[in-house]
């Protein structure tokens, strides 16, 4: 089982739709999440980029977990 993601066919991996529109083409966006100094386990206010993908017909966010 060691090399499972080795043997992956992208050709029999389920194309990524929009839930929107069907779309299936996506642009990598960046939401950023704001970590106040109190937050913060550095002590120090930072933000965190979390890599979400967006439709490039519609616009909309495309939930990863789904
Ligand atoms: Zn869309």
């Amino acid at each position: 089982m060691d090399n499972i993601n080795v043997n992956i066919n992208p050709e029999e991996l389920r194309d990524v739709e929009c839930e929107a529109c069907e779309g299936n083409l996506f642009t990598p966006s960046f939401l950023i999440k704001k970590v106040s100094a109190i937050q913060s386990p550095t002590g120090q206010a930072m933000m965190i980029p979390i890599q979400v993908f967006r439709c490039d017909n519609c616009g909309e966010v495309i939930d990863p977990s789904s």
